[in-house]
């Protein structure tokens, strides 16, 4: 990496993301963690990310897309590897080949997938139960339907049965015991051989709402990647990820004067602005103008102005010179500033601000024994 090309920089502590991993994995007491590594691990790299969980000791990972599970398989060719997203028409064979488990979310994908046992012998996937998001799985009519007709997934290892909560952020939220009781329910009108099938349940926050959401594999995303996954309480994962942007330049003003796009800000007096080279483009949302800090060795400065495609204005009035120069970065995320709050900020959760972090950042990652 050129240095002299960078506009800024996003480090991934891969040792943060181990060492939540183990956190989780004690929460978890009996159970198993797995990891959601969708999305390009949330933004963060699946090439880096899913063999640091490999060796941090996880062994099933879960993404959206079956190229996301080939990405994934290049590196880890020894674990099991769930495609959320179900059985994507048109990619079955790809499934096979690449050892891709899909999570079968409809009667149509149980019965596609059963008929391909035929040829290429029992193929694995996970049975995913509609509880509440009304998102993928199957509900209750399709739940007797497979009852009624068991043959339809002959020749099919169910590794699990699982089902996804909506409100697990907030623990007092009385859907997530009614996706409960809907999950038992549905449960037990499988058919028999599906009866004792493990579970997986939880999602990051679900981890978090007691031991009967546990079960027997849970399935975090942004806990292991330093998003809060108990939003009323103090975050109790490590941070994973500084994102830092370089000092462009820096101009003295003396009087009053508009700054950024639609003047929507004005300074008031003697002021310092610094112009820092990251924008929307980069994944720094507009709607952060006027309303996020940076940090400059720990001291919190305002963004002022609005956000451009490719710059932002911060004012670095109170900063000594010497610590905010051309050239010197300030911290977007870290240094004292949350990944969780800049998302709310941005009125948008700790996931978007992560898988927006633009491609023009350079990344850095920090492992063990570098
Ligand atoms: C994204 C996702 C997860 C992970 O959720 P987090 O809130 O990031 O822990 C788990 N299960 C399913 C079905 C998902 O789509």
């Amino acid at each position: 990496m050129d240095p002299r090309l960078a506009g800024g920089y996003v480090t991934v502590d891969l040792i943060a993301i181990q060492q939540n991993y183990r956190f989780l994995s004690e929460n978890l007491k009996d159970s198993e963690c797995a990891a959601v590594v969708k999305a390009d691990a949330y933004g963060l790299g699946a090439h880096k990310v899913a063999p640091a969980l490999a060796e941090a000791g996880c062994r099933k990972f879960f993404v959206a897309l079956p190229e996301e599970g080939i990405e994934i398989r290049k590196h880890l060719p020894e674990i099991e590897i769930f495609i959320l997203g179900g059985l994507f028409d048109g990619c079955e064979i790809l499934y096979i080949h690449e050892r891709l488990a899909p999570v079968l979310n409809s009667i149509e994908e149980i019965k596609i997938w059963s008929n391909l046992t035929e040829e290429h012998g029992p193929l694995p996937a996970i049975l995913h139960l509609e509880t509440g998001i009304c998102r993928l799985g199957l509900n209750e009519k399709d739940v007797r339907i497979l009852a009624d007709n068991p043959a339809m997934m002959d020749g099919i290892e169910f590794d699990y049965v699982m089902s996804h909560l909506a409100s697990a952020d907030k623990p007092d939220d009385l859907q997530n015991k009614a996706q409960l009781a809907q999950f038992k329910f549905l449960r037990e009108l499988l058919p028999e051989g599906l009866q004792q099938t493990p579970v997986s349940f939880a999602n990051s926050s679900g981890i978090f709402l007691g031991n009967d959401y546990l079960f027997d594999l849970a399935r975090p995303g942004i806990a292991l990647f330093g998003g809060n996954p108990t939003p009323e309480k103090e975050n109790p994962m490590q941070e994973v990820v500084q994102w830092q942007g370089k000092i462009l330049q820096v101009q003295d003003v003396d009087s009053e004067k508009p700054v950024g796009y639609g003047a929507t800000y004005r300074t008031t007096g003697k002021t310092r602005i610094a112009t820092v080279a990251i924008g929307y483009a980069d994944g720094y949302f507009r709607y952060l103008g006027n309303k996020a800090e940076c940090s400059i060795n720990n001291k919190r400065v305002p963004v002022v102005g609005r956000v451009s495609m490719d710059m932002i204005a911060v004012d670095v009035t109170s900063i000594p010179r010497e610590e905010c120069k051309r050239g010197d970065l300030v911290n977007l995320i870290g240094g004292g500033i949350t990944l969780d709050e800049l998302a709310n900020k941005a009125e948008t959760i700790s996931y978007e601000i992560l898988t927006s972090l633009g491609h023009r950042c350079h990344r850095r990652y920090l492992e063990a024994g570098i």
